[in-house]
């Protein structure tokens, strides 16, 4: 072994144990519902991005078991090889159908979605305008791509007005685009879409919207885009499959040319393999679900409601947050640790987020109710923040 990778290890390690930015990795012993067993120990579950409850939904798993016995577990090579199964074109014609778009491609992650489209449109001779709170995913896109990176302030439309103007008249950039969180996971604040579209229509730009954490929660399930009304103005509805949507995957839907071009640009689809026959048919089975029954958004909006009122009637002030996500701000790192590790010893299940996920001085427990908590087991979380709450002299 290497000492000199031995040396960096061991030292750039203390240095984040230290200073408390070293998260542990958690095993679930069971699956990973509204109540995780940790340890032996089952918890309520705040932390995870399964919206909907779907990740475990017996629809969603009959679906991939038929899947799997037609089709094998393997795609067996990538798209363009032999690798596109009659699966895979179904779930894109269900993406596309979902989004209310001409089309749409699947890739095999939201992480590898943003890296493969961004860099499959964007070249050294463009700009990007980025949110200065977009998802890694997008940074490191955006990176890839070679275009050059212009950071906005966060939700600052006159910003972005600003540096589109300067983009523009610099005659430096044959494209221009502007890329954002639908939802910006770390908040919960929503992206200010009409405002952002009116820009783009002043100068030009290119837009680019990742849903992540909108698809499957706002406009009914459909996301932050339709929530606006403005499939018709967003160049780029990216997503993720992995979060409401309750199984793995990233998809972007838009017209058929620029499907086109990703599948013959976006390399993630060239040279990795597809996703699993599985998979595509649990996406098909929960899509379907959420076009069906609009009454499952409703109930996860009426827990995160119940949620974040009784959190504020015991004294937390929560960040500004117009969606599910309820981030409770602590700002120093070591209490966030200590505030979360207390929580979990009274069985509620949280995970802090602390730097490089966010600024530093801004930690946070990031609280994640879902759509199968029932108001029993909202009502425990709130009696336990109450209780930690006081120990700890936070309210
Ligand atoms: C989670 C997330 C991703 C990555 O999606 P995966 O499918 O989990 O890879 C991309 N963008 C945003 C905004 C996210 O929140």
């Amino acid at each position: 072994m290497s000492e000199v990778l031995q040396t960096y290890l061991r030292e750039n390690l203390d240095d984040l144990k230290q200073k408390g930015l070293l998260n542990s990795i958690d095993v679930l012993e069971d699956h990973n519902g509204p109540i995780i067993k940790i340890n032996g120990q089952e918890m309520i579950n705040l932390a995870s991005n399964n919206y909907l409850g779907f990740a475990s939904r017996d629809e969603l798993k009959d679906a991939d078991m038929a899947a799997t016995k037609k089709w094998g577990v393997g795609a067996g090579a990538v798209r363009p090889i032999n690798g596109t199964l009659m699966i895979h074109k179904e779930l894109e014609e269900k993406i596309a159908q979902f989004k209310g778009t001409e089309a749409a491609i699947a890739f095999q992650s939201g992480f590898n979605c943003n890296m493969g489209a961004i860099s499959a449109v964007m070249t050294k001779k463009d700009a990007i305008l980025s949110d200065e709170l977009n998802h890694a995913s997008i940074i490191d896109g955006c990176r890839l791509s070679g275009a050059k990176i212009i950071r906005v302030k966060h939700q600052d439309m006159d910003d972005l007005r600003q540096k589109a103007k300067e983009a523009t008249e610099s005659g430096l950039y044959e494209k221009i685009m502007y890329i954002t969180d639908g939802v910006f996971s770390m908040d919960g604040d929503v992206a200010n879409l009409p405002e952002a579209v009116k820009v783009a229509e002043e100068y030009n730009l290119i837009t680019y919207v990742d849903d992540a954490h909108g698809s499957g929660v706002m406009g009914h399930g459909k996301g932050t885009v339709k929530h606006f009304g403005l499939q018709d103005k967003i160049d780029f509805q990216m997503g993720t499959l992995s979060k409401a949507i309750g199984v793995v995957g990233g998809y972007v839907a838009g017209t058929k040319e620029l499907i086109e071009w990703l599948k013959a640009r976006g390399r993630p689809f060239l040279f990795s393999t597809s996703l699993t026959p599985g998979a595509s048919a649990a996406c098909i089975a929960s899509l379907d679900l959420i076009m069906d029954h609009p009454e499952y958004v409703d109930q996860l909006w009426d827990n995160a409601k119940y949620f974040k009122e009784n959190l504020e009637r015991i004294g937390f002030t929560l960040s500004k947050s117009d969606t599910p996500i309820t981030p409770v701000i602590l700002g120093d790192e070591n209490k966030t640790q200590q505030f979360s590790n207390k929580l979990i010893e009274n069985g509620v299940y949280v995970k802090p987020i602390v730097y490089p996920t966010v600024p530093l001085g801004t930690g946070r427990i990031r609280n994640m109710p879902m759509r199968t908590h029932t108001k029993e087991m909202l009502d425990q979380a709130i009696t336990v923040y109450e209780k930690v709450g006081k120990e700890l002299d936070l309210i």
